[in-house]
């Protein structure tokens, strides 16, 4: 099938996804797991639900691939990965509306994903030919030391729902820029992205069985299954830490290398000495990009007794002027959650803290008619111990807590399991650095309401994760270090 035929056409029409499972270049017919509009409910299209022998399958397939794709120059991987760049900006308002249609996220926002999906492949087309390696003399003076990067072999790759296309190439990127073969296993929520990513690598040149896609509704099971086969040598998972902590018990049955990238509870400093415009225009991107369905969202806003209530202010005002609707209509800032769940979910998360006492500035109840909605919500005066100080709320919601000093705000930021993302607000650099060397956290953006950057190192300390994705470490995550002791 041709790719304008795919694009530019009716997305509901589930025939345009039935040639399913993407397993050694080939599409293998099947249903089973209908994927649903969440801003209207309507059923999209229906993927398949891949069986266990169609795993092992998909195994097959990435092995078969391996010796040729390891042994592919670097270069021409490159140009591979370079090629599928392109097809994505060259598709890219196709790829919005469809990651619109199945995620619900408002079409800026969905823009603002492909771009950024697109780039991890320019990147690591970049980074492919540049695979670091070490020589050194042995402080003994007995031997050399020689230390290359080896392609780690068959790779899992597990992604979430929240960016269908991103998620799967800041893996499929490095993975294949290492020389890995891979099988993707998208969210059951958001396929079609996948899938039609998967055409686009055909396209660009990627040989059969370097890239499988398989789309489950047992997850668990396959999983378990690939990572007992000895020929699958790693795991790249992005998705909730409960599921993040039940598959490094399963990795370790065979020792299997794990990246991890989990959930996040990012606090977002504001001290008095910000500037406020700048603090609001920040917290706007941080909060609600995606609708605030994003790992790296800020779920606990701190703002320092002199700015707290002109910060609620401001804040309320920009949350309740937001325009609601459907991902893809034009004028929409905020779509749809993913599922009824999510919905209930931060429901409970909100009545629960007003239960509490905190007060309510706008939204707090689910919209009624068909589609999963729910309003901007800015909460103040909000007990530290409520849950949704602990929780990740994943949707429009800002919690506002008050803060004297400095070391409290340190403190309060810390109280969580999570370590990913923090945001700080400051005039005084120094300061802003030292808070963000005083936070437990991977990634700290500072007077920035964004820090995704594919040429950065992204990644979670404390429970949000192993590993990094992105930046020039990302691809070492695919490859095995060997150590050569070498007696010239
Ligand atoms: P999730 O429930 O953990 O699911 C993520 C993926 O894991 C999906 O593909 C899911 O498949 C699969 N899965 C579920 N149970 C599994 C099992 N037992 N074995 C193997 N795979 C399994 O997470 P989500 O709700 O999709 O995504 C939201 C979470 O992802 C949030 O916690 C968010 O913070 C996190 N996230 C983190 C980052 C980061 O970079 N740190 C980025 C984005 C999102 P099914 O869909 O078929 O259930």
């Amino acid at each position: 099938m041709k790719l304008d035929t795919i694009f530019g056409v009716d997305y509901a029409d589930p025939a345009l996804h039935a040639r399913g499972l993407y397993i050694g270049g080939e599409w293998l017919p099947g249903n089973g797991i209908p994927v649903v509009d969440p801003a209207t409910t309507d059923v999209l299209a229906e993927v398949p639900d891949a069986s266990m022998a169609d795993a092992m399958r998909a195994v097959d397939a990435a092995e078969a691939a391996a010796a040729d794709w390891r042994a592919t120059p670097a270069r021409q991987r490159a140009e591979v990965l370079q090629r599928w760049f392109q097809l994505m900006l060259d598709h890219s308002e196709e790829l919005a509306r469809l990651i619109s249609l199945e995620n619900g996220k408002a079409l800026p926002d969905a823009r603002g994903e492909v771009a950024y999906a697109a780039e991890f492949f320019r990147w690591y087309a970049e980074e492919a030919v540049r695979i670091p390696g070490e020589f050194r003399h042995a402080p003994s003076g007995a031997n050399s030391i020689l230390v290359d990067h080896e392609p780690i072999g068959i790779a899992v790759l597990i992604t979430p729902w929240n960016f269908p296309a991103a998620m799967a190439t800041r893996k499929i990127g490095p993975a294949l820029a290492a020389g890995c073969t891979v099988i993707l296993k998208p969210a059951s929520e958001t396929p079609l992205t996948a899938y039609a990513m998967a055409r686009l690598g055909a396209e660009a040149g990627v040989p059969p069985g370097v890239v499988n896609v398989l789309t489950t509704t047992q997850p668990a099971a396959i999983t378990n299954a690939m990572l007992a086969d000895p020929r699958v040598r790693k795991l790249s998972f992005t998705g909730s830490t409960g599921i993040g902590r039940i598959l490094l018990a399963e990795a370790a049955k065979t020792v299997t290398s794990c990246s991890m990238e989990l959930g996040g509870n990012a606090p977002f400093l504001v001290f008095d000495d910000a500037n406020l415009a700048a603090a609001l225009d920040g917290a706007m991107v941080a909060k609600m990009r995606n609708a605030g369905e994003a790992c790296t969202a800020a779920n606990r806003f701190y703002v320092q007794s002199g700015l707290h209530d002109a910060f609620v202010d401001g804040l309320t005002k920009r949350m309740a002027a937001l325009q609601i609707g459907h991902g893809t209509e034009t004028e929409t800032q905020v779509g749809p959650m993913i599922t009824t769940a999510a919905v209930s979910k931060i429901d409970r998360l909100v009545s629960d803290a007003v239960a509490q006492g905190a007060r309510l500035h706008t939204g707090g109840k689910p919209l009624p008619g068909n589609g999963y909605f729910y309003p901007p919500t800015v909460l103040d005066n909000v007990p530290h111990d409520a849950n949704i100080a602990h929780a990740e709320i994943f949707g429009p919601i800002a919690a506002v807590y008050r803060f004297e000093t400095e070391a409290e705000a340190i403190r309060l930021a810390n109280d969580t399991e999570y370590g990913l993302a923090a945001y700080v607000y400051s005039g005084d650099l120094s300061r802003a650095l030292r808070v963000g060397k005083g936070i437990e956290s991977g990634m700290i953006a500072i007077n920035r309401g964004l820090m995704s950057d594919p040429a950065a190192p992204f990644g979670g300390a404390k429970q949000s994760g192993l590993g990094r994705e992105g930046g020039i470490t990302g691809i070492l995550e695919f490859m095995e270090p060997k150590y050569f002791a070498v007696d010239f």
